[in-house]
């Protein structure tokens, strides 16, 4: 038997601080249920032990973006689908790929009317209805049936003949700017839209849209990002728990005089006598490459800076503050006190891509499951 190698970075993921992210979401959106958006593989934590986890803790309705991320999640449930779970996939239907959904029981996202005849196509010929939801484009200009399609449903619903529409969906384009007009402008469109098709359940907000208050509650709510950590009120208090952590142990420790430099292009120079750790974690693991001389890590309460070039590989931080640091001692790249909106901010990106980032090669722990 060979011994596990040893970690020198770990990633881990807390499904109990996800599980209570999504009944504080639920309590957010008293209006109907709260579905779990897990494209991505769970924006990166794990599409299999999360979505185990949110069924076990009630949820009932998930989505992906694509049809083999469905159908990864797919045998934890039974077959066939129990009444009100939903697998649903949000890019919608591929021409051939009708068979694949029926079969499964998954839901496609129809989008177009041509996904919707193909659809309808399949429903007749397997001789029973099918589900799917409908998504009209409120204005995000990307997926959706567009005006002059919507228009021409609204005059031939007989086009939806065979398909159970289990939801009519659109997708708010800003809600995590709760000034944005064009939040309101969404809302009223596809209340309008909603009201020229055949009567069916709505869905709407995403995570931030779940915190545009009443108005923007529907009979089902897509969160993503939020289950996951992900402040969706940006500017506030984030409501949410933190779900990762990302720690990585010291490989060795250099002093380096004033004047020397640190790392490629040596874009970093000491000023004082320094202790620099290198640790394993670069941007080949999606520590991102922009974060040069802009992060920081913490060794228990004490931030440490980044300095220098992120390499493929490796970060190097200063830890002449922090004396208790030594070879072998774990940094929180991401953790309690430089949280993923943080890093994002620094690396002028998301907490979305700091998650979907997330490298392979860190050892995955996962709690709370
Ligand atoms: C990604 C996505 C969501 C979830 O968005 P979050 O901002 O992560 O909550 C909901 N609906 C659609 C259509 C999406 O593409």
């Amino acid at each position: 038997m060979t011994a596990e190698p040893s970690a020198g970075a770990v990633l881990e993921i807390d499904l109990q601080a996800i599980a209570d992210n999504w009944d504080r979401l639920c309590r957010q959106h008293p209006s109907g249920p709260v579905a779990a958006v897990l494209k991505a593989d769970a924006y990166g934590l794990g599409a299999v032990p999360v979505a185990r986890r949110l069924f076990a803790a009630g949820c009932r309705h998930v989505f992906t973006a694509h049809l083999s991320e469905a159908q990864a999640i797919r045998p934890l449930l039974p077959n066939p689908l129990p009444p009100g779970v939903m697998l649903a996939v949000l890019n919608g239907l591929w021409p051939g790929d009708a068979p694949a959904y029926a079969e499964a029981g998954i839901a496609p996202v129809l989008g177009s009317l041509a996904e919707i005849e193909d659809w309808a196509a399949h429903a007749r010929a397997l001789g029973r209805p099918l589900p799917a939801l409908l998504h009209i484009d409120t204005g995000m200009n990307r997926l959706g049936l567009p005006p002059e399609e919507l228009d021409v449903l609204a005059a031939e619903p007989g086009r939806l003949d065979g398909v159970r529409l289990l939801y009519v969906m659109t997708h708010l384009v800003s809600a995590e700017m709760p000034s944005d007009p064009v939040n309101a402008l969404q809302r009223d469109r596809f209340a309008q839209a909603c009201a020229r098709l055949p009567a069916a359940p709505r869905s709407l907000a995403n995570s931030s849209g779940c915190f545009l208050g009443p108005a923007f509650g529907s009979d089902l709510a897509r969160p993503g990002a939020a289950l996951f950590g992900v402040n969706p009120v940006p500017g506030q208090p984030n409501p949410m728990r933190a779900a990762v952590r990302l720690r990585a142990r010291i490989l060795q420790v250099r002093e380096v005089p004033p004047g020397g430099r640190v790392g490629y292009n040596g874009v970093w120079t000491a000023r004082r006598p320094s202790r620099i750790a290198t640790v394993p974690a670069g941007y080949a693991d999606g520590y991102p490459r922009s974060l040069a001389n802009q992060a920081a890590a913490c060794f228990d309460e004490q931030a440490v800076p980044l300095v220098g070039r992120v390499s493929m590989d490796l970060s190097t931080f200063d830890i002449t503050d922090a004396p208790g640091a030594t070879v072998g001692s774990w940094l929180d790249l991401i953790g309690p006190r430089m949280t993923v909106d943080e890093v994002a901010h620094r690396a002028g990106t998301n907490g979305y891509e700091i998650l979907t980032q997330l490298g392979a090669r860190y050892r995955r722990a996962y709690l709370g499951a």
